[in-house]
């Protein structure tokens, strides 16, 4: 006797399209020019960086190729919103949180770029956003978001009354909506994460010819 269905799986069902890859790809090298920890999207876009620089990279991994949060994520990416938004620019010195939020702005230019160079299949989308508010003074609180990001960041977010929203949503619950734009989705038309900008990355990691050697390690190091 079980409660769960037939079918029931622990896997999310996102990895039916791009699942993480158990397959051993290597030894352990006796020795390499970087060794990279983690074949997340930190570690992949180092190593590929560094393998098109004729350096020689080694990533180990103590799971599946792509177990971690990469493969786990939902694919939003966005320019230094959720920094000054979720108040963690608040945590910096301000000459610092200027140059956290540039770095975050370039990043969002980078991603493009790096789709784009790679022709990584990612079906990146740039989508824009927006927030529902739930009641007035969360509506109230959006308006204070938006004017904190036209401040910081330069992004311009548009305020629909209650009365207004009804030109961009068919859905009257909402009290007011905050829209914003440079936000982008990856794998956001076939499946809603991350899992195939990972297991495109890792495949052209694999294909970088260089001397390059995606190692499983089976314990972690
Ligand atoms: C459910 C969910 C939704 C998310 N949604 C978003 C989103 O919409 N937008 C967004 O920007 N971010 C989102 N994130 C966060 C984002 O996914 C992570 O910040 C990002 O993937 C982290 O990448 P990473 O390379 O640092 O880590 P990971 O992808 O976690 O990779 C780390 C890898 O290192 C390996 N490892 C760890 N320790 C060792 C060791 N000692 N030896 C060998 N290997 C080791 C792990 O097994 C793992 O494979 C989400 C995360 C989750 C879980």
């Amino acid at each position: 006797m079980t409660i769960f269905a037939a079918n029931f799986t622990t896997d999310p069902y996102w990895w039916d399209a791009a699942a993480p890859d158990a397959t051993p790809t290597g030894e352990l090298p006796e020795s390499t020019d970087v060794a990279i920890i983690g074949s997340g999207f930190c570690g992949l876009a180092a190593a590929l960086e560094l393998a098109r620089n004729g350096v020689r990279v080694d990533v180990l991994e103590a799971g599946p190729l792509g177990i971690g949060a990469s493969s786990r994520s939902g694919g939003m990416v966005s320019s230094g919103q959720k920094l000054v938004l979720k108040g963690a620019l608040d945590a910096f010195p301000p000459e610092k949180a200027s140059e956290a939020l540039a770095d975050s702005r370039a990043t969002f230019e980078f991603l493009q770029t790096l789709i784009g160079r790679e022709q990584l299949d990612a079906d990146l989308q740039i989508c824009g956003r927006f927030f529902g508010a739930f009641t007035p003074a969360h509506y109230a609180t959006l308006q204070n978001h938006a004017e904190l990001l036209a401040q910081k960041t330069g992004i311009h977010a548009r305020m629909l009354s209650r009365a207004e929203q009804r030109f961009l949503l068919a859905d009257s619950s909402k009290f007011g909506i905050m829209a914003t734009y440079r936000v982008a989705a990856v794998t956001a038309t076939r499946i809603v994460t991350d899992s195939r900008l990972s297991a495109e990355w890792r495949a052209r990691l694999a294909d970088t010819g260089a001397d390059t050697t995606i190692v499983d390690a089976g314990t972690r190091p």
